[in-house]
């Protein structure tokens, strides 16, 4: 029984996702009468497949954990591609993005085994692309899903196909490059031919695509299509996509209210099936329908809703919490509106209104100008500071002053300063008010020569308020003027509500400046190996033309080494995967230590197999860090019982020369050789090097 349901689960597109689930949630009740570990693994990895269909992605995860635990220890790489590909999508849907990257990098690791049917190939290439989509580097992810699309027609592979073609339409869409979707519109249908499921997918598309072309009811029943169809196989992901293009349909038609009507309705089921994707699309939609409708203050409701999601999405990406806004600064502001009278709330529309634009602003120094800009607009005043608290090295740094019409970048003051009145009110986390300067008097201040000799302050009406955000003070900013008693009660009132708005824009912006590095960071991190901390085969494909082409032109010499652990799968098998992990990171540090004084190119190429690169290296250095790396593995003196030479793990490699460039020395021949290399050392007895000159 538990087989059938099984094959049925997999095979069988007439039974909807939700009978499969519960067919198979019955089949787990009694987990512990499943003997058979290999039918356990592969029922729970379909039940986690089920889950995320589901939405339901917190159990997926566990029990996507259950069954790789399980299929480990199981020959069966294809159940084990599956659950890491799982694995891989359930991250990339919570936003962790270089978790799920390292997933699909361990899939793409094992389809490299020479017995592997490579099927999955491109389903994991697809995903990888998908990731960087998610992430906004939309160029990259276009250059992968090509590569998916054209490996999944030399698979055979229709329903991949079928889905990359799907997702290179969706970003050619984006990009108005219509003679693409057209063709790759015809791919998809040509795949519907033989494969059946999934088939809204495909109306889906065909309904941006002709919304596009402006032709607006035969999209409208494009989305009909889909509709049923999701409907019928009751895929909760599938019917929200129809809904979010429903709003998208409704605004381009000038259907504005009803559009934001329903978008806020799938904001709502964006967050309860967790489909972020298009959770911060309809936020952004929302956003911008509020601004056309003039719903200013619902506008900023979901621009705060967007920010949180940001934030969600960083928080993901560091897997810990960085910064985070509360609800705090928002209750404060609400009571203050309703306190103050009319004229005062005819001021905070103003403000709301400069808020929008201001929360628009994502470049910091841009931001920052933007600010007083509107500062100025609305009080009048000699001269503005903006400061960030720089907590860990006790900071007032990157200040920015606007005075005498010229705004500049000005130097970092001590926290502890006791003369400055900034640092005064970032110690204290209070405002400071005077309208005569001279007669401001706070505990715990010195005059300004003591602290800032040969400093002047012309100013007799200052105003320095805390940037609060998360109930920490991240920031500074005042404004000033010549003359005393310079702000009225409003003034001051707007000032002080302005200043929220202004901590959650820094907020959004700095968090912006972060998640730039962090792209870069993780752009590094796909090129990295997980387990080893070697580059990659993604990498050394990177690489490999660079390097080709800078020996072209210097005409220099160009050697490969391979190694390859002599009977790896044999220590595997008697002292555990784990284990054998452990062997690939010592050997891994072993060749990184001899090889990096010489060469940056060093990868993990495939499960137990080295490559160093080395351009411009001559014959006798290269044999030399072939043997002092063969040296260096064997005094690691890991034992291996049974199978290995002297009872140790060692290693064999193969090295390729080439001494002199020629237009024949490309990529496949440089590792050919090796690999002929590498052959002989293994055939002759292991442990030892082999070298090939040309
Ligand atoms: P040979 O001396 O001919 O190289 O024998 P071998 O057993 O090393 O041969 P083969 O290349 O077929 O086996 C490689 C083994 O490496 C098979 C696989 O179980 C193991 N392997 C691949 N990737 C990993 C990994 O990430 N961790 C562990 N522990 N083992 C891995
Ligand atoms: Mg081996």
């Amino acid at each position: 029984m538990c087989n059938r349901i099984n094959n049925e689960v997999e095979n069988e597109d007439r039974i909807t996702h939700k009978v499969k689930l519960n067919s198979l949630s019955c089949l787990l009740q009694d987990l512990d009468q499943i003997t058979d570990d290999y039918l356990k693994a592969r029922t729970l990895a379909n039940y986690a497949l089920e889950l995320l269909f589901a939405g339901n992605i917190n159990l997926a995860h566990d029990t996507a954990i259950k069954a790789i635990n399980l299929a480990h220890n199981l020959e069966d790489q294809d159940l084990n591609l599956k659950i890491i590909n799982i694995l891989g999508n359930v991250h990339n849907q919570l936003g962790r993005f270089a978790l799920a990257l390292d997933y699909y990098h361990q899939g793409l690791r094992l389809t490299e085994h020479k017995d592997q049917k490579i099927n999955y190939r491109s389903t994991l290439i697809n995903n990888i692309a998908t990731v960087y989509n998610s992430m906004g580097m939309k160029d990259k992810a276009i250059y992968y899903y090509k590569e998916a699309f054209e490996l999944a027609r030399k698979e055979f592979n229709i329903k991949s196909q079928y889905l990359v073609a799907y997702n290179i339409i969706d970003q050619s869409l984006d990009q108005k490059q219509l003679e693409e979707v057209s063709w790759y519109l015809e791919m998809m249908a040509e795949c519907l031919k033989s494969q059946k499921n999934l088939e809204g997918l495909y109306h889906i598309v065909r309904s941006k695509y002709l919304r596009i072309q402006e032709h607006y009811t035969e999209a409208e029943k494009e989305l009909n299509r889909a509709e049923a169809l999701f409907e019928a196989e009751q895929d909760a992901a599938g019917l929200n996509d129809v809904s979010y293009e429903r709003v998208k349909q409704l605004s381009r038609t000038g259907r504005l209210a009803e559009a934001f009507e329903l978008c806020q309705k799938v904001v709502e089921n964006s967050e309860k099936i967790e489909d972020h994707e298009i959770l911060r699309e309809a936020l952004k939609t929302c956003c911008h329908l509020t601004e056309e409708l003039k719903l200013y203050d619902i506008g900023f409701e979901n621009y705060r809703k967007l920010v949180h999601y940001d934030e969600k999405m960083m928080r993901n990406l560091y897997e810990a919490s960085i910064y985070q806004l509360t609800e705090k600064t928002e209750i404060e502001l609400n009571e203050k509106i309703r306190a103050n009278n009319e004229k005062l709330f005819e001021n905070m529309r103003f403000i709301h209104e400069v808020s929008k634009d201001i929360s628009k602003e994502q470049d910091y120094e841009a931001l920052i100008k933007l600010i007083i800009q509107k500062l100025k607009s609305f009080v009048a005043c000699d001269a503005i500071v903006i400061g960030l608290h720089d907590k860990e090295n006790a900071l007032i740094t990157r200040r920015t002053m606007y005075h005498a019409g010229e705004i500049t970048l000005t130097y970092d003051i001590n926290v502890s300063n006791k003369s400055s009145l900034a640092a005064w009110t970032i110690r204290n986390g209070k405002e400071i008010y005077t309208g005569l300067n001279t007669q401001l008097k706070l505990d715990d201040f010195e005059a300004l020569d003591v602290n800032f000799p040969g400093i002047t302050v012309p100013y007799e009406t200052v105003f320095y308020v805390p940037l609060i955000n998360d109930n920490a003070v991240i920031g500074v900013f005042s404004l000033q003027k010549y003359e005393q008693n310079g702000f009225d009660h409003y003034e001051l009132e707007m000032i002080r509500v302005f200043s929220s708005y202004i901590s959650i824009a820094i907020t959004n912006a700095l968090k912006s400046e972060q998640m730039k590095s962090l792209n870069k960071t993780l752009e590094q991190i796909s090129r990295r190996d997980g387990l080893s901390g070697l580059l990659n085969r993604n990498a050394l494909n990177e690489d490999v033309k660079k390097i080709l082409n800078t020996i072209r032109t210097e005409q220099s010499e160009i050697a490969t080494i391979l190694c390859d652990i002599d009977f790896f799968k044999e220590y595997n098998d008697k002292y555990g995967h784990l284990e054998g992990d452990v062997v690939i990171k010592l050997i891994s540090s072993i060749i990184f230590r001899e090889s990096s004084t010489a060469t940056p190119y060093i990868y993990r190429f495939g499960g137990d197999e080295f490559l160093v690169i080395l351009p411009n290296a001559n014959y006798e250095n290269v044999k030399g860090l072939a043997h002092q790396i063969l040296k260096g593995v064997n005094e690691l003196n890991i034992p291996h019982k049974e199978a290995g030479i002297d009872k140790r793990v060692t290693i064999s490699i193969g090295v390729a020369i080439f001494e002199h460039y020629n237009d024949d020395t490309n990529e496949d021949l440089l590792l050919k050789n090796a690999d002929i290399a590498l052959y002989g050392s293994k055939r002759v007895g292991r442990n030892q090097v082999q070298i090939i000159k040309f």
